[in-house]
This record gives C-alpha cells, sequence and structure tokens, in this order.
C-alpha cells in the first residue's frame, strides 16, 4: 500500500458571525485582497479592515482584482506587498480575488521568482517565511479557500494556469454565510453547481478514499436540498448557510481525491468562449456523469442516496430549475462556426487537463470530442 495525505487549511471557522474572528489574529500589518466592487459596496471590506485596526494592525487594501485573475493584476499586487511587508494576508472575495492573493503571496515571499517557474506541480518553495494567509470567501463555489489551487490567466494568450502547491493552502479559512448571501441568483445557480460538480467529481473519482467520499456525499446531499432554496429566495438564510458550508465540505474532499473529466472539458470550452467556470461545469455534468456512469457502481450510491433512479435525468432537471441551459449552443457567447474550428484541439486539451487522470473512465481525445457534441 502506498500512503495518501489529506490536507485542509489549519483552523476552519463556520458560521455566521465567523467574520468576527479576524479581531484574534496578532501582528503588524495587514493587507486586504480583494475584487472590483461588492465586497466594498456590501460593507464586508470597510468592516474587515474597522476589526483588523481595533486588533492593533495597520491595513493597506489591494482592490480590483478582475474575474480570471490575470499575471499583470498578481504582479503589481506582489508588489505592492513588497512595499506594505504585511504579516497577515486578508483574501476577501470570489474565488478570483482568493486565487490572485494567493499568487501575490507567493511573489511577495520570493520576488526572484517568475511566473514560469511556479507551473509545475509543487514547485512552490516555503512559503510563511513573511505572512501567513487568511481566505474569506463570498461565493459558495470555488472553495480556494481551502485548496492548493490557484487559476490566474495569461491575457496575452488566452490561456488559464492552474497552480497547484500545497503552500498554497491557507492558513485560515472564515466561511461566514453573511458573505455570499447577497449573491445575485445567476451567481448563487451557476457558483453552486460548481460546488456540485466538485462534490460528485470527489465521489467518483480514482482517488476517492474514506476520508474524503463521506465529505463529498454530505456536500451533495446539501445542495440537492439547499441550492434550489438559496436560487429562488437569496434571503433564506439557512440555505445560504448549508450551501457555503457545502462549497468548504466539497473542497475538503475534492482537494484531497482530485476532480475528473467535467473539469477537464469546462477548463478549456471556458476558457476558449469565456463561459463562467461553474455554468460551463452545470452544462457538461449530466453528459459526463452518462459517459462515466458504466465504469462506476459510484453514481448507483448516490441515486440511492438521493432516492432518484437517474442521475442523467435529475441532474438535467436539477438545471433547469435553476434556468441553466442544458446545451452550450443556448449561450450568446458560443457560436457554432468557432467551435467546430476549434473542437479537435480544444478536446485534446482538455484530454492532457489534469484532472482527467483522475477520471473513473479512462478516455481520449476522440471520447471527449464526442461528449462535446452531444453537450453542444
Ligand atoms: P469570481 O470571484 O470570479 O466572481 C464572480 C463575480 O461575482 C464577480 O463579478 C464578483 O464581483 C461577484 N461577487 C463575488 N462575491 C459576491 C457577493 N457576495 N455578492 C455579489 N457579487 C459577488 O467567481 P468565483 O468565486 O466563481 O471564482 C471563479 C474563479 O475561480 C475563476 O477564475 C476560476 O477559474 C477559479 N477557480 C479556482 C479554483 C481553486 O481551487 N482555486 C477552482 C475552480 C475555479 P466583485 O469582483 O465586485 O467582487
Ligand atoms: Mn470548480
Amino acid at each position: 500500500m502506498s500512503y495518501q495525505a489529506f490536507r485542509i487549511p489549519n483552523n476552519i471557522l463556520f458560521g455566521e458571525g465567523a467574520f468576527e474572528y479576524l479581531g484574534t489574529l496578532k501582528g503588524e500589518r495587514a493587507v486586504i485582497v480583494t475584487g472590483g466592487s461588492s465586497m466594498k459596496r456590501l460593507g464586508f471590506l470597510d468592516k474587515a479592515k474597522e476589526i483588523l485596526e481595533k486588533a492593533g494592525m495597520e491595513v493597506e487594501i489591494i482592490e480590483g482584482v478582475e474575474p480570471n485573475p490575470s499575471i499583470g493584476t498578481v504582479n503589481r499586487g506582489a508588489e505592492k506587498m513588497r512595499q506594505f511587508k504585511p504579516d497577515w494576508i486578508i483574501a476577501l472575495g470570489g474565488g478570483s480575488a482568493l486565487d490572485a492573493a494567493k499568487i501575490m503571496w507567493v511573489f511577495y515571499e520570493y520576488p526572484e521568482l517568475k511566473f514560469e517557474d511556479i507551473l509545475e506541480i509543487n514547485s512552490i518553495p516555503t512559503l510563511r517565511k513573511k505572512a501567513q494567509f487568511v481566505a474569506i470567501p463570498s461565493t459558495s463555489g470555488t472553495a480556494s479557500e481551502i485548496t492548493a489551487a490557484s487559476v490566474i490567466t495569461d491575457t496575452k494568450k488566452h490561456i488559464k494556469y492552474p497552480i497547484i502547491s500545497q503552500e498554497i493552502i491557507p492558513d485560515i479559512a472564515i466561511v461566514d454565510p453573511a458573505l455570499p448571501a447577497k449573491m445575485p441568483p445567476h451567481i448563487t445557480a451557476n457558483t453552486g453547481m460548481d460546488v456540485l460538480t466538485h462534490a460528485i467529481e470527489s465521489y467518483v473519482s480514482t482517488g476517492a478514499n474514506s476520508y474524503t467520499s463521506p465529505l463529498a456525499m454530505e456536500a451533495i446531499k446539501l445542495v440537492f436540498e439547499y441550492l434550489p432554496r438559496a436560487y429562488k429566495d437569496g434571503n433564506d438564510m439557512e440555505a445560504r448557510y448549508h450551501m457555503h458550508n457545502a462549497s468548504t465540505i466539497a473542497g475538503m474532499a475534492f482537494n484531497n481525491s482530485f476532480l475528473g473529466l467535467v473539469h477537464s472539458l469546462a477548463h478549456k470550452i471556458g476558457g476558449m468562449f469565456g463561459i463562467t467556470h461553474g455554468l460551463a461545469n452545470a452544462i457538461l455534468l449530466p453528459y459526463i456523469c452518462k459517459y462515466n456512469m458504466k465504469n462506476t457502481d459510484r453514481y448507483a450510491e448516490i441515486e440511492k442516496v438521493l432516492g432518484v433512479s437517474d442521475l442523467v435525468e435529475t441532474l438535467k432537471e436539477f438545471n433547469r430549475k435553476l434556468d441553466i441551459p442544458l446545451n452550450f449552443a443556448a449561450l450568446e457567447e458560443v457560436q457554432r462556426e468557432k467551435f467546430e474550428e476549434v473542437l479537435s484541439k480544444m478536446s485534446e486539451n482538455a484530454y492532457k487537463d489534469p484532472c482527467t487522470l483522475t477520471n473513473p473512465r479512462p478516455t481520449s481525445p476522440e471520447d471527449i470530442e464526442k461528449i462535446y457534441r452531444y453537450a453542444f
């Protein structure tokens, strides 16, 4: 037997009021990294600053991380950190803000490193010589507050680079449902389907084990029960609470079991056409469930727990409930001519995505092309 690892942040605070945990941090200087405007508009940025200042820290803010953050944004943030010299980095926002802050942290600690130097898995040298890292997610989706991953985009080459290293697992995750509570319905639906995809792909992954499976199954149950409620009524705080936890729980699972073909295909079609990550996952999920089903009895276990007889149909019905289309052709950002033009290259690239390695059914670029066609 070869041994396995189970890695998560040292400290996970969850539930309403967890945000206040910021007041217990001890240090000199904290930098807050956040996105475009939502955290400011909703008052969480000012509140974080106030709590940290009350705890005796000097605070600086790095704002304006864009969705699908770029190398340029990361470099600018790292430069600011090198000047300010924080001992705490507080990443506050969606997956994009959290991901960007993680790589700013790397270049703050190691100014001599270049982006190309950290692309190989686990190639980031030991962090925490200058700062520790707190992640406060404002979407219930990517679970970047838990994971060893960050996705950064080269905007010149139009390529999304997944950067994977256990070094960038945050020290502290603050999972407070007050933050995602004001997400508009379509962001709730898309990010929530990212959670369901993480949970299902983790459960059926060839890397699943007895540490990850109970977490993945718990997240599946929570999403089925609470995502439709959070979508329908954003003020349903019980639903928001359970969805926010589901996101983190799914993160604990997939960070240690890895994912599968849904993410491989979503990364490539998402990058090519600019489709939101969770939406691309949602559309692909039923098709890949169908493709994988005969190779593993894990889907049957999910059907049993959910009390349904046909998971593929159940997933399609679930998308309908969230007003998510069943095919890519329904999205205005996707054009048929371009799809035909890029299909073969896109399928090859999806085949090479690291998420393909743990898919329960061995696959090929030809099979992936077929799946893309069905989902189109
Ligand atoms: P983003 O962080 O990209 O945010 C999407 C939009 O939602 C932004 O316009 C943002 O606005 C807004 N928003 C965020 N929080 C709220 C809120 N509470 N209320 C209202 N609006 C809000 O979305 P995701 O969280 O889905 O992150 C996606 C990114 O994460 C992608 O780059 C993807 O590739 C990456 N990813 C990372 C993974 C990882 O393991 N690290 C795994 C999978 C994907 P504003 O900017 O104004 O805050
Ligand atoms: Mn995802």
